[in-house]
């Protein structure tokens, strides 16, 4: 039997491209997603790319009584934990509403997770519990600090991880610290679908790009960078659901396990894992000004752009050391900036409205 994985959040973004990465990779999946950011569509299409019928549960991680139904009817080794809310700006706004989501659900679903004895855990953090870096690139050792909501809350889970681990060596949790996702299936099924305006600098620019949005406004051009314009790491998101993947194949060849065993009782032996802090970028940095050109070549449209005030909280740079993930998962990513661009506008010009446009 294959080890069967629960994915929270899996109809999102990022965790519908690692389902796809995990059932490639041999793994049974459920999802789990109360579809406050995300659609069924989503779903379907993962379905139809991976030919066959994804296990779906409309659910929230903090309804655990659900959760616990869920851990009885299924035999389930790990989860990927993607559920949570990601909006920095909407967490300044409505910080007990990323609380209650983000750590009250991840607390719930440790509860329910340590009654089931299932201790395998791969958690979606975040680079942004660095902060404003004083070294780069950035490596795990660094220090922490955030300064919004959101940040605050990957950041309060990390630290309940780790006190976890410390208090019972049977857990085994994986933080995975991503730097700037971006990218989509090369299908172009399944992709990045913001709600509202983005707020994010990849999804502006292809919204732009296929005239849905007049023009970007690039936040600061008087940054100590190569070009005045922000400097982050963006890596192609199925770069990162690759990287999941590597993370649970560490976790299981740490504890000598194989893919086929699925007796838990042998699964919470020999752990050596504890806390373990990965972070998944490629180690280069691009500037926004890089970006939007790259977008503007690969694509062959015009995106328009001004120079605006810098936004609040942003820092200059920041990029990943990816020295941990090589070494230890055996994983790096492998596409480039014009493979990114090139997804993304192949999602999205065929998807001028997400998912809606089905
Ligand atoms: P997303 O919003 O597309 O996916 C998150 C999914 O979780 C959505 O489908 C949403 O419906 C679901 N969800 C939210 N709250 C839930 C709850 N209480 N119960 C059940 N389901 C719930 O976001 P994404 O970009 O795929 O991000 C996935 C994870 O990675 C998030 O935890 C996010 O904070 C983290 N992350 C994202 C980025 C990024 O730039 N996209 C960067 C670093 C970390
Ligand atoms: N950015 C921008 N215009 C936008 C959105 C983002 O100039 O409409 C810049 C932002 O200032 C930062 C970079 O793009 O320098 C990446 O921002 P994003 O919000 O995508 O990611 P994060 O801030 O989390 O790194």
């Amino acid at each position: 039997m294959k080890n069967k994985i629960l994915v929270t959040g899996g109809a999102g973004y990022i965790g519908s491209h690692t389902c796809i990465a995990l059932h490639e990779a041999g793994y049974d999946i459920v999802v789990y997603d109360n579809l406050s950011n995300s659609s069924r569509e989503a779903v379907r299409r993962v379905s139809t790319l991976i030919g066959q019928s994804i296990e779906f549960i409309e659910g929230d991680i903090r309804d655990a009584e659900l959760l616990k139904q869920v851990f009885t009817e299924h035999q389930i080794f790990g989860v990927m934990h993607f559920a949570g809310l990601k909006a920095v700006g909407e967490s300044v706004a409505k910080p007990l509403l990323y609380y209650n989501n983000n750590v009250s659900g991840t607390i719930t679903l440790l509860e329910v997770m340590a009654a089931a004895n299932v201790k395998n855990l791969v958690f979606s953090s975040s680079a942004t519990v660095y902060g404003d870096p004083d070294v780069l690139p950035i490596d795990e050792s660094a220090k922490r600090s955030c300064t919004n909501p959101y940040g605050q809350s990957k950041l309060m889970v990390e630290h309940m991880l780790q006190d976890l681990a410390a208090t019972d060596e049977g857990w085994n949790l994986i933080a995975l610290r991503y730097f700037n996702p971006v990218g989509a299936h090369p299908s172009g099924q399944i992709g990045e679908d913001p709600n509202d305006i983005p707020n994010n600098l990849m999804p502006y620019i292809s919204q732009v790009a296929v005239g849905k949005l007049k023009k970007l406004s690039i936040f600061g051009n008087d940054y100590a960078t190569v070009d005045g314009t922000g400097v982050r790491d963006f890596i192609h998101v199925t770069d990162l659901a690759q990287g999941h993947v590597a993370a649970l194949n560490y976790l299981e060849q740490q504890k000598g396990l194989t893919k086929d065993c699925s007796d838990k009782e042998s699964a919470n032996k020999n752990s050596t894992i504890g806390f373990l802090p990965i972070n998944l970028g490629t180690g280069k940095g691009t500037s926004v000004l890089e970006l939007v050109t790259a977008f503007s070549e690969v694509s062959g449209q015009d995106i328009p752009y001004q120079f605006s005030a810098r936004r609040a909280g942003d820092i200059a740079s920041c990029y990943a050391s990816a020295d941990k993930a090589k070494d230890l998962l055996n994983w790096e990513a492998k596409l480039s900036i014009t493979e990114m661009c090139q997804d993304t506008w192949r999602w999205q010009s065929k998807n001028p409205r997400g998912y809606h446009s089905a």
